[in-house]
């Protein structure tokens, strides 16, 4: 099918990006970022945004940088952009790994970082590392610009906090220190399909114990997020396949799995034991 009549805008300002939003946004309006997601919806008819607000000729979101102890990614940084570590250092290389995670490499090369965390599917794995990370997004409209923990961010399936004028202009992803450990493992049916489960854990060692534990589950849940209770069973303790474990059964306690045609509850709640506990034994391998 073709999708339906839309107008199509194209600006190169965020100034103007968000001028447009105010103006279309209560019209149905819609940013148009990579298209990897909004453009399927829109040819099967899922969606009919009266206009399109295309941000791929704003230069200003094309950055992927450095600033203090975060990296800034705009709002028309690619996937791709992170097969090749973005940042010395375990960041750059968490991102590396997980990249090759979503979809198939022309996806990839369309879709952007922050496409994936404005549409916020249940299953997208930037949404797990923006959740494991604490990122903070940086949203901007005509009344000004807010910045947006993580953990207030993700509201449900496809749901943010975003308002419907407002422009995820960037996704700010804290630096990891020197010698942080990270594992991330998913389970999907087919190679490059969405994960029905996966994790990402974070830590460093410090006297044979681990610290600073960060464990996030997505896929499972209407939204990815920490799991404090996995965190915790491995906070202070040898990162040992016993805590692995240990840590494992609380992330599968703790979830309350969504359900769907071909997935129950009590499926999705033992991959959850399962990716925990293989992205904990990577962190170690
Ligand atoms: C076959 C296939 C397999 C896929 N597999 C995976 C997968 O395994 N994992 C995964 O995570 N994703 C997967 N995707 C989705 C892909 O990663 C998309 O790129 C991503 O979900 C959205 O990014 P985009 O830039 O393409 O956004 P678009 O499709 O352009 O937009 C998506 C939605 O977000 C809004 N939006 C986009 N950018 C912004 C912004 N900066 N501010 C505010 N709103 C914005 C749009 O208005 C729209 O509603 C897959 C897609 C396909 C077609």
């Amino acid at each position: 099918m073709k999708p339906a009549r839309f107008r199509y805008h194209a600006p190169t300002t965020i100034e103007e990006v968000v001028a447009l939003l105010a103006d279309v946004a209560p019209q149905d309006g819609r940013i148009l970022a990579g298209g990897q997601s909004l453009v399927p919806t829109m040819a099967f008819r899922l969606a009919r945004p009266a206009h399109l607000v295309d941000i791929n000729g704003v230069d200003a979101l094309k950055r992927l940088e450095v600033a203090g102890d975060e990296l800034r990614i705009g709002a028309c940084v690619r996937h791709a952009a992170f097969h090749q570590p973005a940042v010395a250092g375990p960041l750059g290389k968490l991102l590396s790994a997980v990249v090759r995670h979503i979809a198939h490499y022309p996806i990839r090369t369309r879709g952007t970082f922050c496409g994936s965390i404005a549409h916020a599917d249940p299953a997208s794995e930037w949404c797990t590392v923006a959740a494991a990370l604490d990122a903070r997004m940086v949203a901007t409209s005509v009344r000004g610009t807010r910045v947006i923990p993580a953990r207030e961010f993700f509201a449900g399936i496809m749901t943010t906090a975003l308002a419907e004028d407002e422009l995820l202009a960037e996704v700010r992803l804290p630096l990891l220190p020197p010698g942080t450990r990270f594992g991330f493992y998913e389970f999907s049916r087919r190679a490059g399909d969405f994960a029905i489960a996966m994790a990402l854990a974070t830590y460093r060692v410090d006297g044979g114990k681990a610290v600073e534990p960060r464990i996030a589950v997505g896929g499972a849940e209407p939204n990815a997020r920490r799991i404090l209770g996995a965190e915790q069973a491995i906070a202070g303790r040898a990162p040992d396949a016993e805590n692995f474990a240990a840590a494992a059964e609380a992330a599968a306690k703790t979830v309350d799995p969504m359900e769907d045609a071909m997935t129950s509850a009590e499926y999705r709640r033992d991959l959850v034991r399962t990716v925990t506990r293989r992205a904990l034994e990577q962190s170690a391998a």
